[in-house]
């Protein structure tokens, strides 16, 4: 008997949304009923943000307004997913809820968004850092446990910390954009004892996009110490614009 199914048999596995019993291995927490209701991001979108007009748009517009009204400072931000009922329960879990166990079936689902992967290939993920003293209470920085996930699944990218947070900042949750704006500039420092090429493809990576602020002051950061070929990848975003 295979090792899988006799670890299923010691431990068995539920469905982190329904509960239901899992005897199949597409996913470890997720159940097939389930993780269909994962909606994948449409060919529809936002070419700077990635921000998804949905099914209606015959002809989507070549920007949204989040990006009318913002200076994004990364070349193009992709996210995975659609937010909807089970991905915000999935990012709250994850967060919240000692989810660390789901960063694996995080990445199964964003592998499956072939366009996105495109966005991550030879790339270097830098995830978005998280002050010590909140990984002190949660144990993980959500952001990066998904990355390296990712990175076990895909031989094409690596994850870099190239990034820390210097303050520690109040939960973007809440904050209006010019609020969130201030509560993480100059937030960030570059840690100098990474010694890369300025010329890599850098990937600002992160859970979810909201206003873009947090991803803004990493790329900002980036840009200040020479780097300049910077993208920014997420596993959803909200469609707040
Ligand atoms: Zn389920
Ligand atoms: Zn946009």
């Amino acid at each position: 008997m295979e090792k899988r199914y006799i670890l299923d048999f010691i431990f068995p596995r539920y469905c982190c949304i329904c509960g239901e019993f899992l005897v199949t291995h597409d996913f470890k927490y997720l159940c097939a009923t389930c993780s269909q209701k994962v909606v994948l991001t449409g060919a529809h979108i936002c070419e700077k943000c990635g921000h998804d007009f949905g099914e209606i748009s015959e002809i989507a517009p070549p920007c949204c307004p989040r990006c009318l009204r913002s200076e994004f400072q990364f070349i193009s931000l992709r996210s995975a997913v659609r937010l909807n009922r089970i991905t915000r329960y999935l990012i709250h879990q994850l967060k919240y809820r000692n989810g660390e166990y789901l960063a694996e079936d995080f990445a199964k689902i964003m592998q499956k968004n072939i366009p996105f992967m495109a966005l991550l290939k030879d790339g270097i993920l830098v995830p978005v850092p998280l002050h010590w003293k909140r990984i002190f209470k949660r144990e993980y920085n959500q952001s990066e446990i998904i990355a390296k996930s990712l990175q076990k699944l895909s031989v094409n990218m690596k994850v870099l910390p190239l990034l820390k947070r210097t303050r520690h900042t109040p939960p973007q949750v809440g904050l209006r954009t010019q609020e969130r704006h201030e509560n993480v500039k100059d937030a960030f420092n570059i840690n100098l004892k990474i010694k890369i090429d300025r010329d890599c493809k850098l990937i600002v990576f992160d859970d979810v996009f909201t206003t873009g602020s947090t991803i803004n002051a990493c790329c900002k950061e980036l840009r200040k110490h020479g780097f300049h070929n910077i993208y920014a990848a997420t596993f959803t975003q909200t469609s707040r614009n």
